[in-house]
């Protein structure tokens, strides 16, 4: 009988419970968290901070689900990790030994570094105790500036928004969400945000935040424009919480590095989730994937790794669902224009994906706010982006990960006006 450590509470780190369980039933585990609300879903915050869902909702796991793990729950923060004596500490004193070992830290949301970045009334979105602070303040906040290009600065400003206070939404570059989208998605999105009462502000750089006391009072750009306000919502990237391992010896880089089977620099130490940064075979290159299907995924194979069951973690095509401006929009595979950015970006801001690119043509079609685009590559489809109408997009998901040779209507895709939704439609009917 051996005894399981699990550090973090979200879904990696359930994942890896689920998995040890599922081969292993009698052996301790401990789960250890510092979130006072346990389990939930993560992604379901930006609907209950518009109000779409109430907070109960946001809870995955019945009694009945936790009993079934038979874990010992510990509430806590792990301050000490010390491997060579298999033990860690915790911010209470308490000091508990493991023989195995996994950090789910996550990740947490970049602070600014500006000045007036610690008034009260600067706020992030990284929990459920976030959103309940957000929410308390925008019942007393009447106005509100936003910063930051990806989903989650959308979410605050359109959760803001829905909340009734007035928000600016600056915006460092001349549309939204440029790296991931294109021009009539950018334009598709900022003309709803201005729908919901939202005012953008376009190649607008946040310089100070003045504050009246402690608390926000407004804000300077780097052009010297000053603009009041009671909050400043900031959702400019993410950072690991690598803290803890890096202090410990164990090999970090961005992320804390893990091999293929999710171990890190120590053998009986895995990471998984948000913090951290798996080596992937295809590519020969150790990356960040901070979604929620990969932490599930990575949890999931670091759980049963742990218990003996050895596993090889496979990198799957990024695919995410969200909803922009109240539009659902489905992201498979590669559809941006390459930075340098890191695959977290199709979520909050930064994205490595987009990095490697192939050479690809471009191809879309719109009908109102339906709109889909394609990525087509020599053979493949590499990537496909689905606003509105929601039918293609497993019929899509399905095709990019299956690397589907699309030779055959390949042509019929790049003619002008061709009808893509269609030709997609039927070929994946007689291609499943
Ligand atoms: C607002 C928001 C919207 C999102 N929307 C989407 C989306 O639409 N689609 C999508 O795919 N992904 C989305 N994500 C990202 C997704 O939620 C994350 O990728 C996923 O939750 C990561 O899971 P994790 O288990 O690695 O980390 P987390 O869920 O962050 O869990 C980490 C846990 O570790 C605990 N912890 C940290 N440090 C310590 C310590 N020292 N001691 C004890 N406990 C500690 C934390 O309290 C927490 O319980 C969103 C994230 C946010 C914040």
């Amino acid at each position: 009988m051996s005894r399981f450590i699990i550090v973090g509470s979200g879904v990696a780190g359930i994942s890896a419970i689920q998995a040890i369980r599922s081969i292993d039933q009698v052996s301790e585990i401990i789960l250890i968290s510092d979130d006072p609300h346990g389990f939930y879903s993560r992604p379901g915050l930006a609907y209950y901070l518009n109000g779409e869902v109430p907070e109960k909702q946001l809870y995955i796991f019945s009694e009945q689900d936790w009993k079934r793990l038979k874990i010992r729950y510990v509430r806590g923060r792990v301050t000490r990790l010390d491997p060579q004596a298999h033990q860690l500490g915790l911010s209470s004193g308490e000091t508990l030994a493991y023989d195995r070992l996994l950090l789910a830290l996550g990740a947490s949301a970049i602070p600014l570094d500006i000045p007036g970045a610690d008034a009260e009334g600067v706020i992030t979105l990284d929990n459920l105790e976030d959103s309940r602070r957000i929410l308390n303040l925008a019942r007393r906040g009447k106005s509100a500036v936003v910063i930051g290009g990806g989903i989650t600065a959308l979410e605050l400003a359109e959760g803001l928004a829905a909340r009734h206070v007035r928000v600016h939404y600056l915006l460092r570059g001349e549309r939204y969400w440029a790296n991931v989208l294109d021009e009539t998605e950018s334009r598709i999105i900022e003309h709803r945000l201005q729908e919901e009462g939202i005012t953008l502000h376009y190649q607008t750089e946040l310089a100070q935040i003045l504050a009246r006391g402690k608390r926000v009072a407004g804000i300077r750009t780097t052009k010297g424009k000053t603009m009041r306000c009671h909050l400043v919502a900031v959702a400019v990237g993410i950072r690991p919480r690598i803290e803890l391992a890096k202090a410990a010896g164990l090999d970090v880089d961005r992320g804390v590095l893990v091999n293929e089977y999710l171990r890190t620099s120590q053998p009986d130490i895995f990471a998984a989730g948000d913090l951290a940064q798996v080596f992937d075979p295809v590519s020969g290159r150790a990356v960040l994937d901070s979604l929620w299907g990969p932490a599930r995924g990575q949890g999931h194979t670091a759980g049963l790794n742990m218990a003996g069951q050895i596993t090889i973690y496979q990198k799957p095509i990024p695919y995410n669902v969200t909803k922009l401006a109240g539009l659902t929009t489905t992201i498979i595979g590669n559809v941006g224009s390459g930075r340098n950015d890191d695959l977290v970006s199709i979520v909050r801001g930064e994205s490595e994906a987009w990095h490697m690119l192939p050479n690809t043509i471009v191809t879309d079609e719109r009908l109102d706010v339906n709109r889909l685009r394609l990525l087509v590559g020599e053979r493949t489809l590499v990537g496909a982006l689905v606003m509105g109408n929601q039918a293609l997009s497993r019929p899509l998901q399905e095709l990019v990960t299956a690397g589907a040779d699309i030779s055959s209507i390949r042509d019929q895709l790049l003619v002008p006006g061709a009808s893509l939704g269609q030709t997609v439609l039927d070929f994946w009917k007689q291609w499943r």
